[in-house]
C-alpha cells in the first residue's frame, strides 16, 4: 500500500516549528521557482542563491571522478540551502555523515543532471516534462514509497514459502568461512552448517560486508580487505503510540527531519499512522523515532531508558506530544547501514572484477549498489541470474 494523499509531503524543523519542504523541491533538485521564493525555510539570500544554481556551471572534480553529497551540494545549491534543507532530507535516507557520502554511490542520478542538462534545475524541469504527472510533492517521490499492510516481514516470510512449495530446503546456521574444495566447489563451514550441506556449486553470499570479508579471507584476502573498507552505521528506532489528543501536532506529512545544525538529539520522526492506513488503533498515532547515524554513533551505547527519555523528550518539544504513551518500542539497528564513501564505486568495481575471478560466486546486498530494498532486491536477482548462467 502506497503513502496517504494528504501525508506526502516531509517536514523541516526551522525556527521552532515543521515546515514543509518547498514544494517542487526533491532531495536537492529544485524544481518549481515558487517553491523556493515562498519557502519561510531560507533567508532572502540563501532563496536567491538556491535560485541561481541554475546559472553554476558544471564542475566535476578534475582529480577523482567523485565528490562528497555536502561539497557538490554546497557548490550548487549555497551552504545554507544543504545547512536547512538538504542535509535534514539527505539525513533521513542514508543516515549518513555528506562530508563523507558519495555522490556518485548514493545520488548518480543528480551528478548526471548536472553532466546532461547543465543544472539540477534544467534536469528536474525536464525530469516533470518528460513524466508529465511525476509528482511535484515536497521531499521525496513520495509515489514510489510503499509498504505491506502487515509489516515488511511479510516479503521475506511470503519468498520463504513460496520458495519451500517449489522444493527448495533452507539449512539456517551462522557461516564463519569458505574454502575451495579440489573439484572446484564451495565449501562452506560454520554453527548449524553440516557436512550434507556444506557443499555447494554456487554460492552467493547476501550477509553484511564485514561478514562477507570474514568468509572470505582465506580464499582472497584482496577481495576480502577491500569488502572490510566498507563502514557501516548504526541507529536506532523508538516507536512510541500515543492517544491522538495526547499530541498537539496536526500530524499532516509523513514526518518531519530535523537538520544538525538545530543540536537536537534525533535525526528524524515519522508519522507512521498519518503516513499508512492501519499503523495505530482508532483514536491513537503511532509515531517512530530515529535516532543515530554516523554523526550520532554514542546513542547505541545508550541504555534503552535514555534512549526512550531522549526520544519522548524531543516529540514533546517538536510536537507537542504529552503524557505516558500506550506503547513504546526500542528497535536497535547496529551496523546496518552500510556507508557509501566518496570512492564507493570504484570500489565495488574493484570488488566486482575480484568476484568475477572466482566461479561460482556471487556477491548480494545492500553494501554495494544501493541502500534500498528495492536495489537490493535487484542485486539480488544479479547474484542469481550470474549463477544460473553458469549452471544452465
Ligand atoms: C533503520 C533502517 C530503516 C530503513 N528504512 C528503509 C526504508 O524505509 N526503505 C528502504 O527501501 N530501505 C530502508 N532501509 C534499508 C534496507 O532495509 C536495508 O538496506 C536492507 O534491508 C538490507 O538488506 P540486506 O539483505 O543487504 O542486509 P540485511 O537485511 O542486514 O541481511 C543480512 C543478513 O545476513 C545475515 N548474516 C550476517 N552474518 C551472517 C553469517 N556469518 N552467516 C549467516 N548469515 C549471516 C544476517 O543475520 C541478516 O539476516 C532501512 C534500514 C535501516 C537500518
Amino acid at each position: 500500500m502506497g503513502v496517504e494523499p494528504l501525508a506526502r509531503r516531509a517536514l523541516i524543523w526551522h525556527a521552532g516549528r515543521g515546515i514543509p519542504a518547498p514544494t517542487g523541491f526533491r532531495l536537492m533538485a529544485p524544481g518549481r521557482i515558487t517553491g523556493v521564493l515562498t519557502t519561510p525555510l531560507l533567508s532572502p539570500a540563501g532563496r536567491l542563491r538556491l535560485l541561481w544554481e541554475r546559472f553554476v556551471p558544471p564542475s566535476r572534480p578534475a582529480a577523482a571522478d567523485d565528490e562528497s553529497l555536502e561539497h557538490f551540494a554546497v557548490r550548487r545549491l549555497g551552504r545554507e540551502a544543504f545547512e536547512r534543507l538538504v542535509q535534514p532530507l539527505a539525513s533521513g535516507i542514508w543516515t549518513a555523515d555528506p562530508a563523507q557520502l558519495s555522490m556518485a554511490a548514493a545520488c548518480p542520478d543528480f551528478l548526471a543532471m548536472e553532466r546532461e542538462a547543465g543544472s539540477l534545475w534544467a534536469g528536474e524541469r525536464g525530469r516533470l516534462r518528460s513524466q508529465a504527472g511525476a509528482s511535484t510533492a515536497a521531499g521525496a517521490r513520495y509515489g514510489q514509497f510503499a509498504t505491506l499492510a502487515s509489516g515488511m516481514e511479510t516479503l521475506p516470510r511470503r519468498l520463504a514459502d513460496e520458495l519451500r512449495q517449489c522444493g527448495v530446503r533452507f539449512v539456517t546456521g551462522t557461516a564463519t568461512s569458505l574454502a575451495t574444495s579440489a573439484d572446484g566447489r564451495w565449501r562452506l563451514m560454520g554453527e548449524g552448517i553440516d557436512e550434507a550441506t556444506a557443499l555447494a556449486d554456487e554460492v552467493v553470499i547476501a550477509t553484511p560486508a564485514a561478514a562477507a570479508a570474514r568468509l572470505i579471507a582465506s580464499v582472497d584476502a584482496g577481495l576480502s580487505a577491500e569488502l572490510a573498507g566498507i563502514d557501516y552505521a548504526g541507529s536506532c528506532i523508538v516507536s512510541l503510540g500515543f492517544a491522538r489528543d495526547r499530541v498537539a501536532h496536526p500530524l499532516d506529512a509523513a514526518g518531519m527531519v530535523i537538520p544538525r545544525r538545530t543540536g537536537r538529539g534525533i535525526l528524524a520522526v515519522s508519522f507512521s499512522s498519518s503516513k499508512f492506513p492501519g499503523r495505530a488503533p482508532p483514536g491513537c498515532v503511532l509515531l517512530r523515532v530515529f535516532l543515530g547515524g554516523a554523526l550520532d554513533p554514542g546513542v547505541l551505547h545508550l541504555s534503552d531508558d535514555a534512549i526512550v527519555a531522549r526520544a519522548r523528550f524531543e516529540v514533546e518539544h517538536l510536537l507537542g506530544a504529552r503524557g505516558d504513551p500506550k506503547l513504546t518500542r526500542v528497535e536497535r539497528w547496529d551496523h546496518a547501514m552500510p556507508q557509501y564513501h566518496v570512492g564507493h564505486v570504484a570500489r565495488v568495481a574493484r570488488i566486482d572484477a575480484a568476484v568475477a575471478r572466482h566461479p561460482g560466486l556471487a556477491l548480494a546486498g545492500a553494501a554495494y549498489t544501493g541502500v534500498g530494498i528495492p536495489q537490493v532486491i535487484a542485486s539480488g536477482q544479479r547474484a542469481a541470474t550470474r549463477c544460473l548462467q553458469r549452471t544452465c
